[in-house]
């Protein structure tokens, strides 16, 4: 069963009455307590399928309930109705939105792969550490296509910035800008899409300029926007594992050797989780290998609710995981200890993992997921990347050999 076919969608807040019966089988929830109740206690062979949040239920905080929602079920499309849009919700629609439109944006999150996270617009070359250390000076001359090149190769994020720059130089328009749709552009400004083969870029909007000329300018922007698409996607092609969007090992390898690196700089203490799911071929043997992507998928979408903003999550194997916990640790003091806050976060996340409720499971299984895992950290475990991630693995063995469901961290006193 996809995430399209499955059950019910859910209204928080003050929807119209017309709008739920057209989305039948739904249920209405007042506000974000009595939402997230629901959710907990919804039945496995009707699991909700769509989360539709109104404003008014999110308080000031929408950030901390799409991810309360999200630790509750992590499969559940999360559709936020408000004024503005909410980047953390799988899609976002007007307060009074019409049927169709609603359909449409659910329609639209379920076809994305549940936890790929590459449209967010992250500096790869920068986490990994292979940024080109070439420093370009921008010439006297005008900005020309040599600058789009280099932007290209050492600081892509800042492409679409250097492309504007180019646009307005060569053209002498006196507005010109990237816009989403038309109806954002300013009203005196003309338009035109930035389409190339399939692919949207948006449109570009310029004043002062004849619609020939901005439609000219437009076909040679798309070129460079498919471009920089292209390079993008195959970068993270590289780097991210295809199944759960989480990264694969080759990031975890080069990224740790910056972190490390970093690391030891900083005299910051860095460190690994290595986690396995418990029998995880039982689950694939009595589900069916679907199922068992479905839980990895989900897997990882849970953890990325759980750890903090520099934190990275990897699929280093078939159902084996890393967590480099990479946002800054206070700096290490003479005689301190293991850093206890990433062990507060791995033992959470475990017991969330075994709390979730995986529908895919079923009625009966819900709740025994379980997952094992080691913690090793720099400077204490080791001082280079294959000895801190051996001792991470040779804590998760340990975590194994004793029973499974639980976290080893440094201390065996301290076994979760
Ligand atoms: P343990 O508790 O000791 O970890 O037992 P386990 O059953 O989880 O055993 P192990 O970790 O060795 O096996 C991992 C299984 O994961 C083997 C394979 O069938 C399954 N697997 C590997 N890659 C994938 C995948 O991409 N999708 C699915 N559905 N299953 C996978
Ligand atoms: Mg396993």
């Amino acid at each position: 069963m996809s995430r399209q076919e499955r059950g019910i969608t859910m209204f928080a807040g003050p929807f119209e009455s017309d709008l739920v019966s057209d989305f039948a089988p739904a249920v209405s929830t007042n506000n974000i307590f009595d939402t997230i109740g629901a959710l907990a206690t919804s039945k496995a062979d009707a699991p909700v399928k769509t989360v539709v949040l109104h404003e008014d239920v999110v308080l000031d905080h929408p950030r901390v309930s799409i991810d309360a929602i999200r630790s509750i079920d992590p499969s559940a499309i999360i559709v936020y109705s408000g004024k503005h849009n909410h980047q953390h919700a799988d899609a976002s629609v007007d307060l009074d939105v019409s049927v169709e439109r609603l359909q449409s944006a659910i329609a639209n999150a379920s076809s994305l792969p549940t936890a790929f996270d590459s449209s967010e617009e992250i500096d790869l070359d920068a986490v990994l550490g292979i940024a080109d250390e070439v420093s370009f000076t921008k010439s006297d001359a005008q900005l020309g296509d040599i600058d789009l090149v280099r932007t290209l190769m050492h600081q892509p994020t800042q492409f679409r910035a250097t492309l504007l720059s180019v646009l307005k130089e060569q053209t002498g328009w006196t507005y010109c800008e990237f816009v989403n749709d038309e109806s954002c552009a300013p009203e005196t400004a003309l338009t035109t899409s930035l389409r190339y083969g399939h692919q949207e870029h948006g449109c570009l909007a310029a004043i002062g300029s004849s619609i020939t000329d901005l439609q000219r300018w437009g076909r040679w922007a798309s070129c460079w926007l498919e471009l920089h698409r292209k390079q993008r996607d195959l970068k993270l092609l590289a780097y991210q594992d295809e199944l759960s969007g989480a990264w694969n090992r080759r990031f975890l390898k080069t990224c740790f050797s910056r972190e490390l690196k970093l690391a030891k700089e900083t005299r910051r203490p860095l460190t690994v989780m290595i986690f396995d799911i418990d029998d995880f071929k039982h689950y694939n043997d009595t589900w069916g290998h679907d199922a068992g992507d479905e839980i990895i998928r989900e897997v990882v979408k849970l953890l990325r609710t759980i750890i903090r903003k520099g934190d990275h999550v990897c699929r280093i194997g078939g159902d084996e995981f890393a967590v480099l916990f990479c946002d800054p640790e206070p700096p290490r003091e003479p005689g301190s200890n293991h850093p206890t806050t990433v062990e507060i976060l791995a033992k959470r996340f475990r017991e969330q993992v075994s709390k979730a409720h995986f529908p895919k499971l079923g009625e009966e299984a819900t709740g025994v997921l379980s997952i094992s895992g080691g913690l090793a950290t720099f400077p204490w475990d080791g001082v280079d990347v294959d000895s801190i991630l051996q001792k991470a693995d040779e804590r998760l063995l340990q975590s194994k050999d004793q029973g499974k469901n639980s976290i080893t961290i440094g201390n065996p006193s301290h076994k979760d």
